[in-house]
């Protein structure tokens, strides 16, 4: 049923008025929000809240506003990719990662992404609509439903899922409040990556925000010329500027800003990109990351070899710069956030037809 609103698509203070207005205590929204946090299915389960009470949040909301409607596991099922579909038809995706120290849930924030970098599938499909925060936070809590059964804690999340988080603000911004929330889900905004495209005044904006998330920048390329391809919001706001709004960001905050950089074959591995990257980089709070291109069908990118991700790794150390290469989990079934959603967009448009 669509026609409940979702128990967290009101503000706490609403929940509390409501709460007021059926003669029930304040602490009931703890209790509830405890019970949410710890992945209950469903209203009645919630014991120490009185029956009655329960009977009423049933009538009145949904636990989630979402639908799981597609499931595949990935590295001997270390990863999991959830397909979700939105109240009016979208759908969103959300990956569990999960590693020996800790469970990363790497979630959407849009359904499709206006900004349409040419390698991205998200970016292939017309841009849907923003999400609501509490569209956000329910896929985090799916994950935290999902994690306990296994020992295991929801422990990182990070906005890599589908659309650009900051063409998205204050839903986002509401959606990290809550999931760092310790009556909620209590995750450290250090633990939570923000990752964006480069929409410098939104950049701005979240470092008067007093709330620490780490901020990943997706760079690509460190000259205008090719990220004005690559990541078409580049032809806005430059480079220079972006990289000068990061390094405000660390210096307020005093967090490592990374620096994603997809490597895809003869574009962007080159000496000359590791040289561009180090004159940009050298002696600022930077971390970079380079994730080897995960394949995207109708595009014109190669993913690189092995050797040519060592060797761009190695160009870039000897820059002076910090540099890792990020693990491409998930790329046995349906790869990088996004190919899933690219997979059921395409049998959806096979069955139409
Ligand atoms: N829109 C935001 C966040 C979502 S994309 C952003 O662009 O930062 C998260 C990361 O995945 C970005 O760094 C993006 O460049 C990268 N990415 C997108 N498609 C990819 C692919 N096919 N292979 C590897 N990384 C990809
Ligand atoms: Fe959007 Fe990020 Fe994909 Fe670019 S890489 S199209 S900004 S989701």
């Amino acid at each position: 049923m669509t026609d409940r609103p979702a128990i967290l698509s009101i503000s706490s203070k609403e929940l509390d008025a409501w709460l007021a207005s059926r003669a029930a205590p304040a602490y009931r929204r703890k209790q509830l929000w405890g019970w949410i946090a710890r992945g209950a299915a469903s209203f009645d389960e919630m014991r120490d809240i009185p029956k009655p009470l329960r009977s009423e949040l049933d009538r009145e909301f949904r636990l989630t506003s979402l639908t799981p409607v597609a499931v595949s596991q990935a590295d001997r099922g270390l990863t999991t990719k959830t397909l979700y579909e939105l109240d009016g038809g979208h759908s969103v995706e959300a990956v569990v990662m999960r590693y020996a120290d800790r469970s990363t849930l790497c979630i959407s924030s849009q359904a499709g992404c206006p900004i349409g970098c040419p390698f991205c599938a998200t970016g292939k499909f017309p841009f849907g609509r923003n999400l609501k925060a509490n569209e956000i936070v329910e896929q985090a809590l799916d994950a935290a439903r999902m994690l306990p059964a296994e020992g295991r804690r929801l422990s990182h999340v990070v906005f890599m899922g589908m659309g650009e988080p900051m063409a998205n603000y204050q839903a986002v911004i509401e959606s990290v409040r809550r999931i760092s929330d310790r009556e909620l889900l209590g995750i450290s905004p250090r633990r939570i990556v923000i990752s964006t495209s480069g929409l410098i005044p939104r950049i701005e904006q979240l470092g008067h925000e007093e709330l620490a998330v780490t901020l990943a920048i997706s760079l690509h390329a460190a000259r205008d010329e090719l990220r004005d391809v690559l990541v078409p919001i580049n032809r806005r706001y430059p480079v220079a500027d972006l990289v000068a709004s990061a390094q405000a960001y660390a210096d307020k905050t005093s967090r490592r800003v990374s620096y994603e950089w997809v490597l895809l074959a003869g574009v962007n591995d080159t000496e000359r990109d590791a040289k561009e990257l180090g004159r940009l980089l050298r002696g600022k709070l930077a971390h970079v990351n380079l994730i080897p291109f995960n394949p995207v069908e109708d595009t014109p990118y190669r993913a690189p070899e092995r050797a040519a991700v060592r060797r761009f790794r190695e160009l870039v150390e000897a820059q002076g710069l910090n540099v890792t290469v990020r693990d491409t989990r998930g790329r046995e079934a349906d790869a990088a956030c996004g190919q899933l959603h690219e997979r059921v967009m395409k049998e959806r448009a096979v069955k139409a037809s």
